[in-house]
């Protein structure tokens, strides 16, 4: 059955939220638990491309992708064929049971497309935060070590072990300790905000880090040292050129396992298969989700072979992970990666989206910086360009004002301040460029 085609602009019929959204919102409250909230509450109805389709009839244009999940877009044809297509096959053994060929597929994928071309393992679990777990398990048991360091600024997930491991209080952690122990932070190599100026960011970061795990920890403590490539929800801050080869270098030096978080940068996002390819950096351990099934649920942990076949048999798994038709979805989504190059897509609306905000930035002194890799490209706001203050009051509102005008946007920061542009990689220039020119309307009327 294949559903009507949505054209790829924007529709608005009601206000946003509309009056059936409105009232879907309203058995919302009544039903669902308060602490799961919802940033833009339209309730969609449908979805192709980079258009959501909500209950009033509205098209929004989306520059979040479910947070950088639908790469591929909503409906590509490859992933809805290939879900079907599983799902009257089978939809459950639990690999640990039975095992099926789509499991074994996606790892041979992800073994082939992750950095490095050494002997690789991997394995598959449902969530970005359960695949950081896992990473976690595998680097301790393999080192026989128990220290993990994170940095200012991550996120890792909102499970007990990867909340010890995020930093940001509000909403994530408030209230909901006491976390696991022997998680260590230390700050990011932050260019925008680093003291010594950006210029001295990658060496004063990667000493002081060094020097920190040292006299905190000991390097015969410290099982793994683990960051994102350029960090997701922290505020998409990319850490300045050479940092990142100088830590995972200093990491194999000692013993200490590096472990890449890609669950947000990975699979084209950035415009390359992985952020961590851009640093020409091999992570031992590499984790994935967002982007990797078109939306279906599944993760994954790749590493060394040594490192990954250290763990007894039974050690890693669970119920639903490589679920046969996430594994199909995946297999579509890389498939669709691979034949649309999305790569050069995702280079492509980095031209975009750094042209168009550069336009803002030369009339609004509140853009403090415009960064970011491919199409995850991000803009913090700031009252002062002097003092850098973040500016997240004006944050929110503009952000509201994208809303109210159908453009879903998110933002990010620790401090509020940024925000985030997740496009989906197959949204033409004409749709990108319809929702940027909403962004100067919603600036206009905010500023
Ligand atoms: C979203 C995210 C996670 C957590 O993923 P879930 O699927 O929400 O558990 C972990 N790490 C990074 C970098 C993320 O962006």
């Amino acid at each position: 059955m294949t559903a009507q085609p949505i054209e790829q602009h924007r529709v608005l019929k009601t206000a946003i939220p509309g009056p059936r959204s409105q009232a879907l919102q309203a058995r919302k409250l009544a039903s669902v638990s308060a602490g799961v909230s919802t940033g833009l509450p339209i309730y969609v109805e449908r979805g192709a491309g980079g258009i959501l389709v909500d209950a009033d009839g509205n098209q929004l244009i989306d520059f979040g992708s479910g947070i950088a999940v639908t790469s591929v877009g909503n409906g590509a044809p490859r992933v809805i064929e290939a879900v079907q297509r599983q799902i009257a096959d089978f939809t459950h053994t639990c690999f640990m049971v039975n095992p099926y060929e789509e499991y074994v597929e996606v790892c041979e994928k992800l073994n082939e497309l992750t950095p490095g071309d050494h002997d690789k393992r991997t394995a598959l679990f449902n969530s970005g935060a359960e695949a950081v777990e896992n990473a976690v398990k595998v680097a301790r048991h393999y080192t026989g070590k128990d220290g993990i360091v994170a940095f200012d600024h991550a996120y890792h997930g909102r499970t007990n072990l990867t909340l010890a491991m995020t930093a940001k209080n509000m909403p994530y952690k408030h209230k909901f300790g006491p976390f696991a122990s022997e998680l260590y932070r230390v700050p990011m190599a932050y260019p925008y905000r680093w003291p010594g100026g950006p210029q001295h960011c990658a060496d004063e970061a990667f000493s002081y880090i060094i020097d920190q795990i040292h006299a905190q920890i000991g390097e015969e403590n410290t099982a793994a040292v683990i960051i994102e490539p350029i960090q997701g929800e922290g505020g998409f801050i990319v850490p300045p050129a050479g940092f990142l080869k100088q830590l995972s270098e200093w990491c194999t030096a000692n013993n200490i396992l590096f472990i890449a978080d890609e669950v947000q940068s990975g699979f084209c996002r950035s415009g390359d298969w992985f952020a961590s390819d851009f640093e020409g950096i091999v992570p031992d351990l590499i984790t994935t989700a967002k982007g990797i099934a078109g939306g279906m649920p599944l993760s994954a942990v790749t590493g060394r072979a040594d490192i990954m076949d250290t763990i007894h048999p039974g050690g890693l798994g669970g119920t639903y992970g490589g679920n046969p038709v996430a594994c199909a979805a995946a297999l579509a989504s890389i498939e669709t990666m691979e034949e649309e190059n999305l790569i050069q897509r995702a280079r492509d609306i980095e031209a975009i989206l750094k042209g168009r905000l550069e336009q803002l930035a030369a009339k609004y002194d509140e853009v403090g910086e415009i960064r970011g890799r491919g199409a995850m490209i991000a803009m913090e706001l700031v009252t002062d360009r002097e003092t850098k203050e973040p500016a997240a009051a004006l944050t929110a509102a503009i952000n509201k004002a994208c809303h109210e005008r159908g453009l879903v946007t998110l933002t990010c920061g620790t401090l509020g301040n940024v925000f985030r542009f997740l496009p989906p990689l197959s949204m033409g220039d004409d749709l990108l460029n319809e929702g940027l020119d909403i962004l100067d309307e919603a600036f206009a009327a905010s500023v």
